[in-house]
């Protein structure tokens, strides 16, 4: 087993709803006209000499999207006002708008996005994590019904496009002035990223490529609730990210009372897909564990998770619940959680404790809701009481 490190890690997240259970098919706008924000360099290539225009032209217009954080053609000055306007009237160029920004006492700062259906997410910013992070939301609410999870409490609004989940680090990147600097990616906010997985995938590609961001994928991490058939798809990607597997259970009777997709994905079954899921050298999945007072925070628990990992190259990640209202549990107490950590720590398993960051403008784990919006949903009523 890896050696004990007992030590605090901070980070964002979100969670599910549970109606939405069956599959039903929530589509991504439709009818949207191509946008530039949406093509890879490949397609913009396709696309401008399908106009026959100058092939150096996509790499030209693509870099400044996605290396310099433009958000319009003008901007775009070594292009020429005719070209431009041409741009202008035949590729749309959509980058959603800042519709709120909140800068937290700890530095960590939370967007609100608004895309051009007026539909709402959050991403976040959080300073010296070590490094800088993006926390980035794959959907608009979420389907998967977790029950301590704040956005789980919106139900699945829509998914996001591949262009709308990249957006999110063009425009962190360029109102935080780290358009040139190294940063992580969590795909930790609102939505589960393998619900949406084309998206995300093709998200990843889009700020992979080198004449963009250039982001390699091992500082991106992709945290989910484990559905199976989309881990093992993972697995092959060429650009497979850092996994994060949201945990919160060691018993599968326990695990469903609190995480709905445990019905059709057991514990086991997660266990067993984890266990075949190929790691770099020195890489590791880190499980998350979100503590909830009373539930699953026994030393018995911590126990029995020790067990359920041993063999696998995994690094423990506890995240003490950020309670809201309307959320049914309690956050433990110091002791409890540290108890619990240190009975992993004993057996040489790696384990962390999340200080959430940004609890006081609600940009921490769970707690990501948009509130305002079209839509009248459950879930802003209930971010309207908070
Ligand atoms: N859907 C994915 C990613 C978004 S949620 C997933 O579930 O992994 C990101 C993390 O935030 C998850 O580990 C989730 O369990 C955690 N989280 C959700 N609600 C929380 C809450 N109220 N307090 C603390 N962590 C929470
Ligand atoms: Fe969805 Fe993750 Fe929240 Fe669960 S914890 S409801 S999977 S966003």
């Amino acid at each position: 087993m890896s050696s004990a490190r007992f030590g605090a890690t901070r980070g964002c997240y979100t969670r599910c709803s549970r109606k939405s259970q069956k599959a039903r098919e929530i589509p991504v706008q439709r009818d949207a006209p191509t946008d530039l924000a949406e093509l890879s360099l490949a397609d913009l290539e396709a696309w401008i000499v399908a106009r026959g225009l100058p092939r150096f032209r996509a790499r030209q217009i693509f870099a400044w999207v996605w290396k310099r954080g433009a958000t319009s053609y003008d901007e775009m000055s070594d292009l020429g006002r005719h070209l431009r306007a041409t741009l202008a009237a035949e590729l749309p160029f959509t980058t959603p708008a800042i519709a709120r920004q909140d800068l937290s006492e700890d530095g960590t700062r939370k967007l609100v996005l608004a895309f051009a259906d007026r539909r709402q997410i959050e991403c976040v910013y959080i300073p010296d994590t070590p490094s800088q992070t993006f926390c980035v939301s794959t959907q608009v609410g979420c389907a998967m019904g977790c029950a301590f999870c704040l956005t789980g409490k919106m139900g699945l609004v829509r998914h996001l496009t591949a262009g709308e989940i990249a957006a999110q680090v063009r425009v962190l990147a360029r109102v935080t002035g780290l358009l040139d600097s190294a940063f992580n990616i969590v795909l930790m906010g609102m939505g589960e990223p393998l619900h949406n997985y084309d998206a995300t995938m093709k998200a990843l590609a889009l700020l992979n490529d080198p004449h963009g961001l250039a982001l390699p994928p091992k500082r991106v991490t992709l945290s989910t609730v484990g559905l199976v058939p989309m881990l093992d798809k993972l697995a092959a990607e060429p650009l497979m990210p850092n996994l994060a597997v949201s945990l919160h259970a060691t018993t599968q009777e326990q695990r469903m009372a609190i995480v709905p997709p445990s019905g059709k994905y057991g514990l086991e079954a997660i266990i067993d897909a984890c266990r075949r899921f190929p790691l770099a050298k020195r890489s590791r999945i880190t499980f998350e564990y979100v503590m909830l007072d009373g539930v699953n925070d026994t030393v018995a628990d911590a126990r029995r998770l020790v067990r359920l990992l041993d063999g696998i190259k995994a690094k423990v990640n506890l995240i003490p619940l950020n309670a809201a209202p309307g959320i049914p549990f309690d956050r433990p107490s110091d002791s409890r959680v540290d108890a619990f950590a240190r009975v992993l720590a004993e057996r040489g398993m790696t384990v962390s404790v999340r200080r959430s960051r940004g609890r006081d403008i609600r940009a921490a784990c769970g707690q990501l809701i948009v509130e305002g919006g079209r839509a009248k949903s459950a879930a802003q009523a209930l971010a309207a009481a908070l």
